[in-house]
């Protein structure tokens, strides 16, 4: 058969509340045109983010059940630990409520002032907690991952000769190398299994712990299935599981790619760095085998673990990416290009040349594609990357419009609505004028900014 179909049916919903598009003008507007503003019942279809927003399996809610909310030696935390050690063969498992946490515990141990950390493209979360300690984050990603249309097929690569030159340069106040897979930022492109090792045996030769971000392993071990050679006929769990050998340590947001709608860990392998770590996390999260989570949300993330890395789950998964894409593309709407593994991101630096990147183009089309059709996405640009640490303002490398998609929520008819609202945007782009930000707080401003339409 040729239809890649939902491979689930669904047990119970969730009611859409439909609204016109006079009333979500006008709700954008009392939301200082900030989406992150938007109360979720306004939305018609909520692409914001993949982050917590999935549904979970029959079993996850019957694990929920078996939850065992003990303070300490929680038996939920023993069968999370386990799940997470099939896949990830790290020493020292320790849960947090969620992935910023893990990493603010890293940062605590690795970061601090004059320390210069490298990854392929730090999550806004993770350069945010390196910032703040004082340290500084570069992204050295590959050329062909800067460049919306290339085809290569692995565009979340670190560049090695960039990452040599660093290490060299950077010398001691390296603290780690990091690498994000897949490349959130980056439009949600792979990264391959030879890069993850060149990356970790440079790491090892220039003695720095290689820590990945691994919050979307499954989809990027499903890509190297798919693209990597030799990789063909090997299960997703024996792909996982040769990308995290390799490495010292891990942060997680369990939001992605374990279906939970809470949680993350740190994992180390060296037993000095996971002792800092509980301490710092016994004074911020919780004991170590809850980490502030509740004995049920560890049980649904050890089901998920298992559920994740299932083929028929990602080749549907993978493909609602590519349906959308190759609409948008007929559609003569620039969109990265190949599919990422969570998210559709249309280049609105291409799609609206006539806007300034410091009036913010994916903003712009962000804000109209709601007022269309109720459909929520999340600017990646210079919204969110614009400002520097040293006051300035500075385009960032691409103005993207990231559609994420929630896991196991949405059908192929709200795919095809949000092509349609991308037609009817393409008849009134060449309108559209860019924002300005007239209100903004010092870190990660793109969460509670607000905006003023430029009309000029
Ligand atoms: C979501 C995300 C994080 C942060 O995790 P939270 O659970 O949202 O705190 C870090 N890195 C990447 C790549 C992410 O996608």
């Amino acid at each position: 058969m040729k239809t890649i179909i939902e491979p689930f049916r669904i047990k119970s919903v969730e009611p859409i509340r439909m609204t016109t598009r006079a009333e979500r003008e006008a709700k954008l507007k009392a939301a200082d045109y900030n989406l992150f503003a938007l109360k979720s019942e306004d939305v018609i279809i909520d692409l914001l983010t993949d982050s917590g927003t999935g549904a979970m399996s029959a079993e996850q809610w019957a694990a929920v059940m078996r939850g065992d909310e003990s303070y300490a030696g929680s038996p939920s935390y023993y069968r999370f630990r386990d799940s997470v050690q099939e896949l990830m063969p790290f020493e020292h498992i320790i849960p947090t409520h969620q992935g910023r946490a893990a990493e603010a515990i890293l940062v605590s141990i690795f970061g601090g002032a004059g320390k210069h950390v490298p990854s392929n493209t730090h999550f806004d979360t993770t350069r945010g907690n390196i910032e703040a300690s004082g340290a500084e984050a570069y992204d050295l990603v590959i050329e062909e991952g800067k460049d919306p249309a290339s085809l290569y097929p692995f565009k979340g690569n670190m560049d090695l000769g960039k990452l040599k030159a660093f290490l060299e340069e950077k010398g001691d106040s390296v603290p780690m190398v990091m690498i994000t897979i897949t490349n959130n930022a980056g439009g949600g492109q792979p990264v391959s299994l030879e890069n993850i090792r060149g990356v970790a045996a440079l790491a090892h030769e220039y003695g720095k712990p290689f820590i990945i971000d691994g919050c979307r392993f499954s989809e990027n071990a499903w890509f190297i299935k798919q693209r990597e050679e030799g990789q063909q006929d090997r299960s997703i769990k024996d792909i996982v599981r040769d990308c995290f050998s390799v490495a010292d340590g891990m942060t997680m947001s369990a939001k992605k790619d374990a279906f939970g709608n809470i949680g993350g860990w740190i994992a180390f392998n060296n037993d000095s760095l996971a002792e800092q770590a509980r301490v710092r996390l016994i004074q911020t999260e919780g004991f170590p085998t809850y980490g502030g989570l509740a004995g049920r949300d560890l049980e649904a993330l050890a089901q998920g673990l298992h559920e994740i890395i299932d083929e028929d789950y990602l080749r549907y998964r993978i493909r609602t990416n590519e349906y959308i894409i190759e609409k948008l593309d007929a559609l003569g709407i620039p969109v990265v290009k190949p599919a990422g593994g969570h998210a559709v991101f249309v280049d609105a630096k291409s799609w609206l040349p006539h806007i300034d990147p410091l009036k913010y183009p994916a903003h712009t089309v962000a804000c109209k594609l709601y007022e269309i059709g109720g459909i929520r996405s999340c600017e990646i640009g210079s919204v969110m990357f614009g400002r520097q640490t040293d006051g300035s303002e500075k385009p960032a490398a691409m103005e993207l419009v990231r559609l994420a998609f929630p896991r196991r929520t949405y059908t192929q008819s709200h795919a095809d609505y949000v092509v349609e609202a991308f037609e009817q945007l393409a008849a009134e782009k060449d309108q559209l004028k860019g924002f300005k930000i007239i209100r903004e707080p010092k870190l990660m401003r793109h969460f509670t900014c607000s905006f003023a339409p430029l009309d000029g």
